[in-house]
C-alpha cells in the first residue's frame, strides 16, 4: 500500500557546505542500498527532505531492511500518496489509512497537517481540526491527545498529498563518504569487524587490510576474512580489501627477537605496513578492534608501544568496550556467527606462553635492531604480495 518513504536524518552541527555534502552522500548511499532490492526507485531531495519514491511494484520488507543499513538515516517513514481531489476525498483516505494501519483503535492520536503548497484552500490549523474530527467520527474509540499521542497522523499537502504515521528507526550516524576514508586492520576475530562498522557509522569510507601467514594460516581463514569484509560492506559500501602475506616477516621476527616480545613487534610491523598501504590509498587514519586490557598486546603499555610506529591517527572505537558489549554489536550487525568460526589467525600461531604485558619501548626498539639486516626488504616484499579483493554486499 505504501508508495514512498520519507527519510529522516538528524545530525546537528552539520551545516552550510557540510550539510550539502551530508545530504548528497546520504542520497548516494540510499540509491546504492536500494539497488539490491527488487523494484525501481527514485530518490529526491525537496525542501530539506529526502524521499524514496517507488516507481514500480516492490517488496516492502526488503526495501525497509536495506534502508536500515544506510548510516545517516534516523527514521524511515512509509508514506502513502493521495491525489488532491478535494477535502472530502482526503478525509476519506485518511480514515481508510487509519483503519488499515491500526487494527486496535484503542489509541490516542493527533493530526499534524503541513501545507507545503500554500494555495491549498484550508490552512494547517483548519486541516488539523477537520481531519481530526473525521477520524473521531469514524472511530469513536480513538481519542485525541495533543501532547503525547500514541499516533501522530502526518498529512503533507504537496503536488500530491502525503500521509504517514509510522517511523521505523534507522541506524543513525552519518552517511558513508561524508567523512573521508580510513584503513581497517581486519582479522578474523569478533572485534575488528565491529570496529569497522562503528567508524563507517560516522561517515568514514572503509578500506581494509588482512595479514595472513600461509601455510600457517589456511585459505579458509582468508575466506573467513573476505566473508567478514562482505558483512561489513552491507553497511559500509564496497570494501577494498588488501591481503598481505606476512609469513616471512613473522618467521624473521621469531628467529631474531625474544619470543615473549613476538606479538608486540609483529603488531608494530602490521601497523607500519597498514600505514604504508593507507597512505597510498588516501586513507586518513587506521582502525583497529583493540580494547584496553583485552589481551597482553592491548594493555595500555602495549598499545602505546604499538602506536609509536604510526604517524596517522589510529581509531580504536572499541577501546572502552567490554567483550560482552562488543559481542552484542557483532550479533546485531550479523558478523558474530562468522567471527566465531574456528580458523587459526596469524597472531595466535606463534604466540608465546608468557607474552610481555608491560613492554618498554626502548627495549623493544633495541631488539628490533636484530631485524635490521633484512626487515626493510621483507616489508617491501610483503607489500608486493598485496592481493586486492573488492568486496561488495
Ligand atoms: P579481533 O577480534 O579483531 O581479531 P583480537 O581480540 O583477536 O581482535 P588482536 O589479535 O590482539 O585482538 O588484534 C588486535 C587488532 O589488530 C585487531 O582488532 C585487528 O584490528 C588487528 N589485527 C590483528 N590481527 C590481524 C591480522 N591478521 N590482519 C589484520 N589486522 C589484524
Ligand atoms: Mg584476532
Amino acid at each position: 500500500m505504501f508508495s514512498a518513504f520519507l527519510i529522516k536524518y538528524a545530525e546537528i552541527g552539520v551545516k552550510g557546505k557540510n550539510k550539502y555534502l551530508f545530504e548528497e552522500a546520504l542520497v548516494q548511499q540510499i540509491k546504492y542500498a536500494l539497488k539490491r532490492c527488487e523494484g525501481e526507485f527514485k530518490v529526491t531531495r525537496t525542501d530539506g527532505r529526502i524521499y524514496v519514491h517507488a516507481l514500480s511494484e516492490f517488496d516492502y520488507d526488503e526495501a525497509v531492511d536495506n534502508l536500515k543499513t544506510v548510516f545517516g538515516i534516523s527514521g524511515i517513514c512509509p508514506v502513502i500518496h493521495v491525489e488532491d481531489e478535494g477535502y472530502e476525498k482526503l478525509a476519506q483516505k485518511l480514515v481508510e489509512y487509519v483503519d488499515k494501519i491500526y487494527e486496535d483503535k484503542n489509541i490516542t492520536f493527533k493530526v499534524h497537517a503541513r501545507r507545503a503548497r500554500k494555495n491549498y484552500p484550508m490552512n494547517s490549523m483548519e486541516l488539523n481540526m477537520e481531519l481530526g474530527g473525521a477520524v473521531l467520527d469514524a472511530f469513536p474509540e480513538m481519542k485525541v491527545d495533543v501532547h503525547h499521542p500514541d499516533v501522530m497522523l502526518h498529512v503533507e499537502i504537496r503536488e500530491k498529498i502525503y500521509i504517514y504515521s509510522i517511523e521505523i528507526p534507522g541506524p543513525g550516524g552519518m552517511p558513508v563518504g561524508s567523512n573521508g576514508k580510513a584503513m581497517l586492520l581486519l582479522s578474523g576475530g569478533i572485534d575488528s569487524p565491529v570496529a569497522g562498522y562503528m567508524i563507517a557509522k560516522r561517515g568514514v569510507k572503509i578500506d581494509a587490510v588482512y595479514f595472513h601467514a600461509p601455510p600457517y594460516t589456511s585459505d579458509r581463514a582468508k575466506q573467513k576474512v573476505i566473508d567478514l569484509a562482505k558483512l561489513v560492506s552491507r553497511y559500509a559500501g564496497p570494501v577494498y580489501l588488501h591481503i598481505i602475506n606476512f609469513t616471512d616477516i613473522q618467521l624473521y621476527i621469531y628467529e631474531k627477537c625474544p619470543h615473549e616480545e613476538l606479538t608486540i613487534i609483529m603488531r608494530r610491523y602490521m601497523m607500519k605496513i597498514a600505514e604504508r598501504i593507507a597512505k597510498e590509498n588516501e586513507c586518513l587514519g587506521l582502525i583497529t578492534g583493540e580494547s584496553i586490557g583485552q589481551v597482553a598486546s592491548q594493555t595500555v603499555q602495549s598499545l602505546a608501544v604499538t602506536n609509536e610506529v604510526c604517524t596517522l591517527p589510529v581509531f580504536r572505537p572499541l577501546i572502552g568496550f567490554d567483550k560482552m558489549e562488543i559481542v552484542d554489536v557483532s550479533e546485531k550487525i550479523g558478523t558474530y556467527e562468522t567471527s566465531i568460526l574456528p580458523y587459526e589467525d596469524c597472531c595466535t600461531i606463534f604466540v608465546a606462553k608468557h607474552p610481555v604485558t608491560k613492554p618498554n619501548l626502548n627495549v623493544i626498539k633495541r631488539h628490533e635492531q636484530n631485524l635490521e639486516e633484512k626487515i626493510e626488504e621483507l616489508v617491501q616484499k610483503a607489500l608486493d604480495t598485496d592481493e586486492l579483493v573488492i568486496v561488495r554486499w
